[in-house]
Formats: C-alpha cells, sequence, structure tokens
C-alpha cells in the first residue's frame, strides 16, 4: 500500500519517490535526513555534518524542504509530526521522536493512537497523552 506523508503547513508531498525527505538541524548544523515511510522502521540516512557527534537524547529539529516550516509537534515538543495518507484510509497524524537514537513512532487517528519502536512505551506516554 502506498503511503503519503505530508507538511502539515504546506501539504507538500514529503515522500515522492519512497524514502521520506526532511531538513534536519541540530545548532547551528543543518542537512539532509532521508527517513523511511513506515511507522516502526528507524533506519536513516544523514548527511554526517549533522550526525556527527549527535549524542542519544540530543533534540533535533525537523523543518520542511518545500516551505521550510518547524515540523515539530504541537502536541509534545520532543516530536515531530507530519500528515499521513494511505489509499482507502483516514487521515493520519504521524509523530516521531526529535530525540537522537530514541525509536519511537505514533499514528495517531482520532481519538486512537499506535505506538511503535521500542522507545515508545517506556512511561513518558502519560505526557504525550497529554493527560
Ligand atoms: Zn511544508
Amino acid at each position: 500500500m502506498k503511503t503519503h506523508l505530508a507538511c502539515p503547513h504546506c501539504r507538500a508531498t514529503l515522500n515522492p519517490s519512497v524514502k521520506v525527505l526532511l531538513v534536519v538541524s541540530y545548532r547551528s548544523r543543518k542537512g539532509m535526513i532521508l527517513l523511511s515511510p513506515q511507522p516502526g522502521n528507524f533506519k536513516y540516512v544523514c548527511d554526517p555534518t549533522v550526525e556527527k557527534g549527535l549524542e542519544p537524547g540530543d533534540l533535533v529539529k525537523f523543518a520542511c524542504p518545500v516551505c521550510h516550516a518547524d515540523l515539530t509537534s504541537r502536541r509534545d515538543k520532543r516530536f515531530a509530526e507530519l500528515q499521513l495518507h494511505q489509499q482507502g484510509g483516514s487521515r493520519r497524524i504521524i509523530e516521531f521522536s526529535r530525540e537522537f537514537g530514541t525509536h519511537a513512532t505514533f499514528v495517531i487517528d482520532g481519538d486512537e493512537i499506535t505506538a511503535f519502536g521500542d522507545d515508545a512505551d517506556d512511561g513518558d506516554e502519560i505526557n504525550f497523552f497529554g493527560a
């Protein structure tokens, strides 16, 4: 099933081919990162000038390469958000951790939240759910 990920601000498709292309930055370092469109697949290819020296827990910033909007989630600043469209499916939101080395992704469909990744249920989800 083809999955489209789109910018929540300008709605541009961010995976015109397979991988999702985003701008990633850490402090003054900025580059491109390729991510898998599949929730729970945490493989990525990052510009080494940005990735070099990052420590687990460092908060990187993701931005849309089309409109340059900051993709930080409005629900939880430790996450970045994108729109997720699947053929025949409803419009959902996908949120993934901005912490380097943290594997946590949430797919939000109205009130229904599905978690992916080893770090998605480490006790922080109370905050994430806004409860
Ligand atoms: Zn955009």
